[in-house]
């Protein structure tokens, strides 16, 4: 059994990724995003990994046989006893049965509330550093030092090339056919948070230093 799992629910760009990474050090967890593991597999060449480039350069959600098989492998690896964030994960209804079967846990989930204008304009100015995943805004959250990542140092600093306007668009109504749904069965299962995320990083980080202590 895994003691607890956080699952972080709502649209790309709503904040899950860098919202994400200071709960799990809040509360001392590791952070498992499926994006970032997919993007990860996507750089060796193998026939599982252009299947995922497949998919996720169109925007569309990878199908669900193959993600519950990397989830479930990457979970039960033993590294995630004691639990850990879960970011971008279950993503439809086959995803959540096939993890309310498979996992044994606790669960807490974290929605984060955001509208579409919003979500368009944060992920406009969007980029990742290639090395530790650290995320950055050209318009309002650069680096410290230009091009130089905060966290590890590296210089590898990229936006995603499913950024681009018309994939965000098609990410988005992925979202809402097959994610949204499920927030409301998370709702009345364990416990459900629902954090602003139109409010600035600051005051959302505050929010979530709140929700940390009640999980
Ligand atoms: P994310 O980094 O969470 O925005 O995910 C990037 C892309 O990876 C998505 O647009 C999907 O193509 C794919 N992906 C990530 N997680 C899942 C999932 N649970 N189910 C299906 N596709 C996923």
């Amino acid at each position: 059994m895994i003691k607890k799992i956080i699952l972080l629910m709502g649209p790309p760009g709503s904040g899950k990724g860098t919202q994400g990474k200071i709960l799990a050090e809040n509360l001392m967890l590791p952070h498992v995003s499926t994006g970032d593991i997919f993007r990860k597999m996507t750089k060796s060449d193998t026939e599982e990994s252009r299947l995922l480039s497949e998919y996720m350069v169109s925007g569309r959600l990878v199908p669900s046989d193959l993600v519950n098989k990397i989830v479930r492998k990457f979970l039960l690896s033993g590294d995630y006893k004691d639990g850990c964030i879960l970011d971008g994960y279950p993503r439809n209804l086959r995803q959540a049965e096939y993890f309310i079967e498979n996992i044994d846990t606790e669960i807490s989930s974290v929605f984060f509330d955001v509208t579409d204008e919003i979500i368009i304009k944060r992920i406009n100015g969007r980029y990742n550093c290639q090395s530790c995943g650290a995320i950055y805004n050209k318009y309002f959250d650069n680096p410290k030092t230009d091009g130089i990542c905060d966290h590890c140092g590296s210089s590898e600093l990229t936006a995603r090339s499913d950024d681009d306007e018309k994939t965000v668009i098609a990410r988005i109504e992925e979202y809402k056919k097959e994610t949204l749904p499920l927030v409301e069965y998370y709702k009345r299962k364990g416990r459900f948070f629902t954090v602003n995320a139109e409010a600035s990083k600051e005051e959302v980080i505050k929010e979530i230093a709140l929700i940390a202590k009640r999980i």
